[in-house]
């Protein structure tokens, strides 16, 4: 027992779920995961060194844990769709590596949307690996939609002729057009990367549109709306099975996590489960519902609204920023993000958006008819960003209203 053989630490840890249990999670990329995956993460499976792949490893001792990959495997295929699963990528990034590691050279061009217009690091900015190795193009948002233009992409497209075209975001917030999409790259000759890190637990239960029928590779992460353990999952058709697996292992890893494996074949069985698909629909309802309270209450959304589980606020109609609006809404117990808008006059530091997100709440079990409360806080201390009494009263406010919603599922 930790609490007896380290105290601090222990400590620290139930502090860490006080404060989980306490706040408004509102950050789009978190969720709560059930005790059975903490019971696979925290299992003696984190002991063996599994390199390689079922019946081709390199060590010893893989009886079991073959049968622990291939049931992932299988449960992730079936629960997407898919002709082959790689469940080894130890989180998101890795599994993106992977799929341009399995179809680029340094140097190929490729495109992704641009950070303000809800891509990732890994989708081509300068600053990260596919920035630097490959020759990034951003897709951006149109100024006046703030939607995706699929005219405007495929004129890109066809003056930029990418080896491949890698969509997902983080802060889009509407459904994908993945068979305009696909209609794209075969038109300029891309391969179709789909990241579906943020909106897989949707796709899962059929509550997003799913990129498996269209997209070549489809890359994951297993935290965020799948709520399972941290890690990353990548989807192919078969005939690029060979070179995601040798991209995976031993194009970037080493020994796959076999206890996030595991805990991530008891993810795959809850969301393949009818509860799920209640979840997933909900997280999207409470998200539309709390998008309607903050237009109600004068805030803007980023496109007008939202098709997932997130959504980007405009605080220009209030006098405050992304980063001092974040600040003072932790104090009052709503933990979120500041971030920029499309085309954002404010500076990175200080942008002119927060992001909101609704998986943590839908977990803990609020509901469409909730969120007009939760945006009544919200804009309460937009408002007032400087009244310190009223954000204390709020932070009472919520941790009470939270304490007839258990944390722990
Ligand atoms: C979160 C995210 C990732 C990266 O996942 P990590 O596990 O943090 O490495 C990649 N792509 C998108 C779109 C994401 O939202």
């Amino acid at each position: 027992m930790i609490s007896e053989f380290d105290e601090t630490l222990s400590e620290l840890i139930k502090a860490e779920e006080a404060r989980q249990a306490r706040v408004l999670r509102m950050i789009p990329s978190e969720n709560i995961v059930s005790d059975n995956v903490l019971e696979a993460l925290g299992s003696v499976l984190t002991n063996k060194y599994s390199e390689g792949y079922p019946g081709k490893r390199y060590y010893q001792g893989q009886a079991v844990l073959d049968q622990i990959e291939r049931l992932a495997q299988e449960r992730a295929r079936a629960l997407f769709g898919a002709e082959h699963a790689n469940v080894q990528s130890y989180s998101g990034s890795p599994a993106n590596m992977a799929a341009y590691m399995a179809v680029c050279q340094p140097g190929d061009p490729i495109v992704g949307l641009g950070l303000n217009s809800g891509g990732h690091l890994t989708h081509g900015r300068n600053v990260n690996f596919s920035g630097k190795l490959y020759d990034a193009h951003a897709i951006e948002v149109n100024p006046e939609t703030e939607l995706l233009d699929y005219d405007a992409i495929e004129k890109m497209c066809l003056e930029v002729r990418p080896k491949v075209m890698f969509i997902g975001t983080t802060s889009y917030s509407r459904a994908f057009d993945f068979e305009r999409i696909r209609a794209i790259a075969d038109a300029c000759g891309a391969l179709m990367i789909v990241d579906i890190a943020h909106v897989a637990g949707l796709v899962a239960a059929g509550a997003y549109p799913n990129p498996v029928p269209y997209a070549d590779i489809v890359t994951m992460t297993t935290h965020k709306t799948l709520r399972g353990p941290r890690g990353g999952m990548i989807l192919c058709r078969e005939k690029l099975a060979r070179d995601i697996d040798r991209a995976v292992f031993p194009g970037i890893q080493g020994g796959p996590h076999m206890n996030q494996v595991a805990a991530l074949a008891v993810a795959l069985k809850e969301a393949a489960s009818e509860g799920f698909k209640r979840y997933a629909f909900r997280i999207v309802d409470n998200a539309r519902a709390l998008a309607k309270a903050l237009v109600d209450r004068g805030l803007r959304i980023v496109s007008g609204g939202t098709d997932c589980h997130l959504m980007v606020v405009d605080l220009r109609a209030k006098a405050v920023d992304g980063k001092t609006a974040a600040i003072a809404l932790e104090k009052a117990g709503i933990v979120c993000n500041f971030n920029a808008i499309p085309y954002d006059p404010n500076p990175p530091r200080h942008p002119s958006g927060i992001r909101l997100g609704t998986p943590c709440l839908t977990t803990r079990g609020l509901v469409p008819s909730d969120m007009t409360r939760v945006a009544d806080w919200i804009v309460g201390v937009l408002d007032e960003p400087d009244n310190q009494a009223r954000i204390e009263r709020t932070a009472c406010e919520v941790a009470e209203f939270l304490e007839k919603f258990p944390y722990r599922h």
